[in-house]
């Protein structure tokens, strides 16, 4: 038995819908640039025929569950939402073949990829890396997951309302890369591992939030997320 300093940190998770295991979180993936319409509203239109997509990644610990309270995150004025469907992969896959994809999914829940918007312009404009914008504690909002093994969803309604106004309103069918292409790409790099999430991107409408605002999205046929966002510290 492996004697530690201290007690090791919890491994994250997420309930299951129907089960009462929870799926241990290896990693945390997230999809650049997705859909269309943010891309061009960020001011980076995408062009498929010449780019592939690209990834940042979050840590595990960022990982926060639906319902949650978190408080308005310290070193920045323009707090934002970005409503995702996320994939969860319960098989290992590297290289796979957007033909087998189906193959390493276990099932989906409904993200929020919360984000520091005004450091992320700050450090992309600049050419440093988007950690401080994205890697922001209690950012990675998931809902339950939903199991559907072998599934590939490749439509369905995604929305979002901040203190029940709509912001985000798209549907999943407008995936620049769609589920198949997004695992056969990300796993070209790495070695997809059960309980990697990977949030597949948002739609256009992304917004700022303030304290006391109370986000819910959903993605139709899987889930719903929400999330309060407190005083900051
Ligand atoms: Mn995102």
């Amino acid at each position: 038995m492996t004697q530690y300093l201290w007690t090791p940190p919890a491994v994250q998770s997420l309930p299951v819908r129907g089960m009462t295991e929870r799926l241990p979180i290896n990693r945390l993936f997230f999809v650049g640039r997705n859909y269309h319409a943010h891309a061009v509203e960020m001011g980076r239109p995408v062009d498929k025929t010449v780019e592939r997509p690209f990834y940042f990644t979050k840590a595990p610990q960022t990982l926060t569950e639906s319902g949650a309270t978190v408080a308005y995150p310290p070193e920045t004025s323009n707090y934002h939402f970005e409503m995702e469907m996320v994939v969860a992969i319960g098989k290992p896959g590297f290289r796979v073949k957007a033909e087998d994809a189906h193959d390493i999914i276990f099932g989906y829940g409904a993200g929020l990829d919360m984000t520091r918007r005004d450091l992320q312009l700050v450090a992309r404009d600049k050419g440093r890396p988007w950690d401080l914008g994205k890697d922001v504690e209690q950012s990675s909002v998931c809902s339950e997951i939903v199991p559907m093994p072998g599934v590939v969803i490749d439509q369905g309604e995604i929305a979002l309302e901040v203190n029940g106004v709509t912001k985000q309103k798209s549907n999943v069918d407008k995936l620049i890369w769609n589920v198949r292409e997004i695992i056969a790409d990300l796993s070209l790099f790495y070695h997809l591992q059960p309980g990697d999430l990977i949030y597949t991107g948002t739609p256009e409408g992304v917004g700022a939030v303030l304290a006391g605002d109370k986000i819910s999205g959903r993605v139709e046929g899987v889930s719903e997320v929400s999330l309060t966002v407190g005083s900051a510290e």
